[in-house]
């Protein structure tokens, strides 16, 4: 299998014309997402307050009522309004008791807003139903009621839209109709009063949002620049290989893992033959593409666990969990002939291929004890000609 200059710069411009167009609206549906779920999180983490406190506000209500209203009413609507409310801690302790992650929590959307609609209903419906209509001063203490109702729907409900236009909706609409449809001229007027708080909790609403939303595309932004930021600082800029901070970072606990479970570890280490001649004869644009080539090279045919980077220059390392040296060597080998077997075309109908010195040790005391035997084994497969393979076990023992 040959691969060509041209095939790899037309397989770069379309993985990076595709890169431009999905990953955007990726990203963006990445970032609604991750929004949604905030902000459902929020409402399950904050709801107990409220759900507390308006029991308690019904409690007084009834009592306030309570020489003006039917009594069996008022018990039937206290009861049901404490059973939703017990319905919906159940609810939340669930949530808290799943602690769900990432997109799970979008499941956990649906029960809250039924639950939550199903209240603000018993709700408002039940304030209708226990109205005493011939008494204005029990007919204006609901309405005072019914607007603190959406005061409470516009602070705990404002991470999502639907919710709190939908709660200051039920809270307030069925008590206007009634004050207009009353037939007193006091609670008429009542009535457009209660129309006005309406518009203003709904203009009150839409700008909250503004905020909320805001706000939250903003963490998310700062997130994910902090994110890219760590992550260009641990990447080799011309391959998109791990730099060397990242590989001993990555490296440290690879060794201890393979340590602690006695499975072999092996290092590899490959320097380009002659590059500064390709340097020379070819140019530093060539000599780059031909140094990116040889780390896709590295990347494809290696398997998931093993760590690779660029060492620095034309040198790269990996390392090789779960491998003896044998099985290193071998992997070195395949690594050579890919190499021998890959031209890379340039302008002007050059072409060029690369050839390196590979070293590979295994085990170590420590991750730097076992990449400097593979250092040196490559300098040994240097010294011995270029384009080879050594091991650190055989030069050892030459030296022994
Ligand atoms: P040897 O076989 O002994 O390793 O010879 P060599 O020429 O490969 O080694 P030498 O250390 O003499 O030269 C390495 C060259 O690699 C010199 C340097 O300009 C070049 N080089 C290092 N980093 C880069 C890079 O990012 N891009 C390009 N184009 N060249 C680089
Ligand atoms: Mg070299
Ligand atoms: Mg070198």
């Amino acid at each position: 299998m040959q691969n060509t200059l041209q095939d790899h710069m037309q397989d770069t411009l379309l993985s990076e014309a595709q890169s431009q167009r999905e990953p955007l609206s990726n990203q963006m549906r990445n970032k609604q997402q991750h929004i949604r779920i905030e902000k459902i999180k929020l409402l399950y983490l904050h709801s107990l307050t409220p759900i507390i406190l308006s029991a308690v506000a019904g409690l007084f209500l009834v009592a306030a009522l309570w020489t003006s209203a039917s009594h069996q009413h008022l018990i039937i609507w206290l009861v049901t309004t404490v059973l939703f409310a017990c319905a919906r801690i159940w609810l939340m302790t669930q949530f808290k008791r799943a602690n769900p992650q990432g997109s799970a929590v979008l499941k956990w959307e649906k029960p809250y807003a039924i639950s939550l609609m199903a209240v603000f209903l018993v709700w408002s419906a039940g304030l209708i139903c226990i109205m005493p209509r011939d008494n204005l001063s029990a007919v204006f203490i609901l309405n005072t009621f019914s607007i603190g109702l959406a005061g409470a729907a516009i602070s705990w409900y404002s991470p999502l839209r639907y919710l709190q236009m939908t709660t200051i909706s039920l809270a307030l609409i069925p008590m206007i109709i009634v004050l207009l449809t009353l037939g007193h001229e006091e609670t008429f007027w009542v009535g457009i009063a209660a129309c006005c708080m309406y518009v203003s909790c709904m203009i009150t609403s839409v700008l909250l949002q503004k905020t909320f939303n805001g706000n939250l595309e903003l963490a998310y932004d700062l997130e994910q620049a902090k994110k890219q930021a760590e992550n260009l600082a641990r990447t080799d800029a011309l391959t998109g290989l791990n730099n060397r901070r990242a590989f001993f970072d990555k490296a440290e606990p690879l060794f201890a893992y393979c340590k602690r479970n006695q499975q072999p570890i092996s290092a590899l280490m490959l320097d380009v033959d002659h590059f500064k001649r390709i340097n020379d004869s070819y140019g530093h644009a060539a000599g780059d593409i031909a140094l990116r080539n040889l780390a896709q090279l590295i990347k494809t045919n290696l398997r998931d666990s093993d760590l690779a980077c660029r060492f620095g220059g034309e040198e790269f390392a990996v390392l090789l969990p779960n491998t003896n040296a044998e099985e290193a060597m071998g992997m070195a080998n395949m690594l050579k002939q890919l190499m021998a077997s890959t031209i890379i075309a340039l302008a002007d109908e050059n072409a060029l291929s690369l050839t390196a010195s590979f070293g590979i040790a295994e085990n170590g005391d420590s991750v730097e004890d076992l990449l400097n035997h593979a250092d040196k084994a490559m300098y040994a497969a240097k010294n011995y000609g270029r384009n080879h393979v050594m091991s650190y076990c055989h030069i050892s023992k030459q030296f022994a």
